[in-house]
């Protein structure tokens, strides 16, 4: 029998799961526990409803060999998020209790039960429901019934797995914490197997835990004054509009690239129209430019006439107007006078303050005949 083989891989369906689960439920805290290389955790880092989002593992070479892969790119530092991200790494065991993850959206497990001893399984039952009492949890394990479709498995799937449950094993455990700790539970999984052994059912089996009541301050209050027992690897929090240095400089970059677009845009009509008939390969009839070159979709380009850009003498002028009216940057920025003085000191304005002003050289002249 040819072993079976997942397209895409079974961690990434895995990782896919919880992403559509996140989709679906905007959890803002989010952790991962048995995190390993922070894999899950990095496509987490990019779903806008996540605050923050935290990682366990008890292997902490591991953990410090993979946080690079969660430290903010420069495009996080050019376009800062709405709302601020912190991202934090623990070393420790999920099997102690640490007030560091309480109150939690959602928690997830993938592929570590497994890897528990009998009475740590219970300990972190125990943690986990217990003491973290996250609103909802997502615990994946292989499906033992699975293996004979598997080439290469002589007892379980890996070396240091400690058992691998049947569907019935893994449900009867679940539903047992489910209502010693007021959850409920529902079961999924991923890896499909062949059409002609479906009973096998899902290679990775899946528990979904819903807490069926909210907690007390006081039980809260309470577990808080437990002893902290991770050690922090990393901790980082991403730039975000929220601070107004990564707010400025955001203001910056979006306004002054739209001031660019909005003048090159200009110069090509401008130059355009000043060598109309010049050319040998210009047959084309002239009309009055109605869209601006570059892909640009000038939303500037209005009734307003105090929006409109112009030319005079050589100095283009782009009205601070025109930038305010990019949705983009009304996002980001209220007022004409805040959009002013953010970007003064960066650029020239006009005498009156109310346009960036460019001047125009040699190097700006569009020569039509390129123009494809
Ligand atoms: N969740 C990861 C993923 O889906 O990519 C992979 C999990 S890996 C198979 C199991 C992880 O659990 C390992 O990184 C291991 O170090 C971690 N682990 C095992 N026992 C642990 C414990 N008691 N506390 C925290 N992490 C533990």
């Amino acid at each position: 029998m040819e072993p079976v083989r997942f397209r895409p891989p079974l961690s990434k369906q895995r990782y896919d799961y919880v992403l559509s689960f996140v989709d679906t439920y905007k959890p803002k805290k989010v952790a991962d526990l048995g995190c390993n290389e922070c894999s899950l955790l990095h496509k987490l880092k990019f779903w806008k409803c996540i605050e923050l989002l935290v990682g366990v593992d008890i292997d902490e070479d591991t953990l410090k060999l993979k946080k690079h892969t969660l430290t903010p790119l420069p495009a996080h530092y050019l376009q800062p998020l709405h709302k601020p991200l912190t991202v934090t790494l623990y070393h420790g065991s999920v099997c102690e209790k640490d007030p560091v993850l309480l109150g939690f959206d959602l928690i997830t497990c993938i592929e570590l039960i497994e890897h528990l001893e009998t009475d740590d399984l219970e300990r972190m039952q125990d943690v986990l429901f217990g003491f973290m009492a996250p609103q909802r949890a997502i615990i994946s394990t292989p499906n033992a019934e699975f293996n004979i479709l598997l080439s290469n498995v002589p007892r379980f799937r890996h070396t240091d797995h400690k058992f691998e449950w049947s569907r019935e094993e893994f449900q009867s455990w679940a539903l047992k914490i489910a209502s010693k700790y007021n959850y409920t539970v529902e079961f999924s999984g991923v890896g499909v197997p062949p059409p002609e052994h479906e009973s096998v059912g899902f290679c990775s089996q899946i528990g979904v835990f819903n807490k069926n009541y909210v907690e007390s301050e006081e039980s809260i209050s309470i577990k808080k004054q437990q002893k902290s027992v991770y050690n922090t690897v990393f901790h980082m929090v991403y730039p975000s509009i929220q601070d107004e240095k990564f707010l400025q400089k955001a203001v910056l970059n979006v306004a002054l690239y739209h001031a660019d677009m909005i003048k090159n845009s200009l110069l090509y009509s401008h130059f355009r129209k000043e060598g109309k008939g010049t050319a040998e390969t210009d047959t084309e009839p002239h009309e009055e430019e109605s869209t601006w070159p570059f892909g640009l979709q000038i939303e500037a380009k209005n009734e307003n006439k105090d929006q409109e850009p112009f030319i005079q003498g050589d100095t283009v002028y782009i009205p601070l107007e025109a930038i305010l009216a990019i949705s983009k940057v009304k996002e980001l920025c209220k007022s004409l006078n805040d959009l002013r003085s953010i970007i003064a000191g960066n650029v020239t304005l006009s005498s009156d303050g109310n346009a960036i002003i460019y001047p125009i050289t040699l190097e700006d002249d569009y020569d039509n005949t390129d123009i494809h």
